[in-house]
């Protein structure tokens, strides 16, 4: 989402005829957007704005995102910093640089009623795979986490809006959508929920892929999984974060599933799509983890065979309840547990890449890739692919997969794309000999 609302921002102020360069030192304005989910990720910001200090150069800086939305006018305290504009807010960047440029104070951390959606410019150019912010926030208030402070309480932006700027993303390249929300899936207009969404989306032309992150379990409605078996362009992939396989952690965690009920649903999301991918985000080392507790997030990872995930060490955020917990795990634990979960994850996803050589899928091309000719796309499974040949970037080509890494698969386009299964195989395999 951080990375939709840094495109939205550079829209903004390329209005005001700024243009943007990738040398920070040139620079008249920087924005650093910030996330506050970790400890770490927001150190960084303050590390950020240090460097920037030092170079001669002394452009206006402004920090958005979550950071500048929990910390408001205490960065201004700590660091030398011109604006702080929260991620409710940054349609007002405009007027909040005009007021620094002018020396003065220029901080916006409200949360306003009538959503910053209406008040952006239209888009008008994006890469071939695009995001969509279409939700919000949070009201689930799990205990370690800090985004129903920072991003607010659950909205959704109206269907006619979602569906215009579809259409106009379209329109300026984009092949593929990603709908994004802190629960996507909660998203919902008058009892329209994003099953209908998806499908009102998928009838656009030229739109030939949708994708949508993050879901929360509580919110996989029936319509959403049975549009995995009904809606060709919604690819088979599913990002739902489960945190921990232990049942005592995910009731301390107030996430409000089972790992039986957890486990139940993906039964339910193979059930109408048995080639889906699982990915998902686990927490190591929540306070009270003890190792048995651990031992059933690593039985959980066995039991779904992940096509990638997330994993991370619990970092405790202030104003959060788990903050004042006791049992605190130990850095080394929580370490030691990351490098076990990681192993884990890691095997299963150079397994999910090892299992589809062979297979045949269409691949939309991203970007250029480090050897000469070289392209680099994603498969329907959301696995990087890495071809050589004839073909554009924004291109969905014909691929056939013909070897797996841990991290990506290489393919080989073919020709002929109506050739039986089989054929494409033999000749994707020659290919690979030759
Ligand atoms: N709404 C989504 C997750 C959004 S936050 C969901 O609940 O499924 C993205 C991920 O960051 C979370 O899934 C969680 O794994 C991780 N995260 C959030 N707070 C954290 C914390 N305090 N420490 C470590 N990881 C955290
Ligand atoms: Fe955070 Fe997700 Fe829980 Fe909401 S549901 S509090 S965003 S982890």
């Amino acid at each position: 989402m951080n990375v939709y609302d840094g495109e939205r921002m550079a829209e903004i102020m390329a209005d005001q005829g700024l243009t943007a360069t990738d040398d920070a030192n040139a620079a008249d304005l920087v924005v650093l957007n910030t996330c506050h989910i970790r400890e770490k990720a927001t150190e960084k910001v303050y590390s950020d704005i240090g460097r920037l200090r030092k170079h001669g150069a002394d452009p206006l800086i402004a920090v958005a995102g979550c950071v500048a939305q929990a910390e408001g006018a205490e960065i201004v305290r700590r660091a030398k910093v011109d604006v702080v504009v929260g991620p409710q807010a940054y349609h007002n960047l405009p007027d909040l640089v005009a007021r620094a440029a002018r020396g003065e104070a220029a901080l916006d951390t409200d949360m306003p009623v009538d959503l910053k959606f209406g008040h952006l410019p239209p888009r008008r150019r994006v890469a071939p795979s695009a995001f969509l912010t279409v939700q919000e926030g949070c009201d689930k208030f799990c205990t370690y986490c800090v985004v129903p402070y920072t991003r607010g309480a659950e909205v959704s932006r109206g269907w006619v809006q979602v569906v215009d700027e579809a259409k106009a993303l379209v329109d300026a390249g984009a092949k593929e959508i990603t709908l994004l929300g802190q629960n996507v899936n909660a998203w919902d207009d008058d009892g329209r929920g994003l099953h209908d969404l998806i499908a009102a989306l998928a009838d656009i032309a030229g739109l030939h892929r949708i994708r949508y992150t993050t879901s929360h379990p509580n919110d996989m409605a029936q319509g959403l999984i049975e549009a995995h078996r009904d809606i060709e362009k919604l690819m088979p992939f599913l990002h739902l974060p489960v945190q921990s396989g232990s049942d005592r952690i995910l009731k301390a965690m107030n996430r409000s599933h089972t790992r039986d009920s957890y486990l139940r649903l993906l039964d339910r999301v193979r059930a109408v799509r048995p080639d889906i991918a699982l990915s998902g985000d686990f927490i190591v080392g929540f306070p009270g983890e003890t190792e048995a507790d651990f031992a059933e997030t690593l039985s959980l990872v066995d039991a779904v065979g992940h096509s990638q995930a997330f994993s991370f060490k619990y970092s405790p955020r202030p104003g959060t309840p788990a903050a004042g917990m006791a049992d605190q795990v130990a850095a080394e634990v929580m370490d030691e547990r990351l490098q076990r979960l990681q192993a884990a994850l890691n095997r299963d996803q150079a397994a999910f890449n090892a299992a589809s050589v062979g297979r045949r899928c269409t691949v939309l091309m991203e970007r250029k890739g480090k050897l000469p000719g070289q392209l680099i796309g994603k498969s329907p499974w959301l696995q990087s692919v890495h071809v050589i040949g004839e073909a554009a970037i924004g291109d969905l080509v014909d691929v056939g997969i013909t070897a797996a890494g841990p991290n990506s698969v290489t393919g080989t386009i073919l020709e002929q794309p109506h050739g039986s299964e089989d054929e494409v195989f033999k000749r994707a395999r020659l290919d690979v000999a030759a």
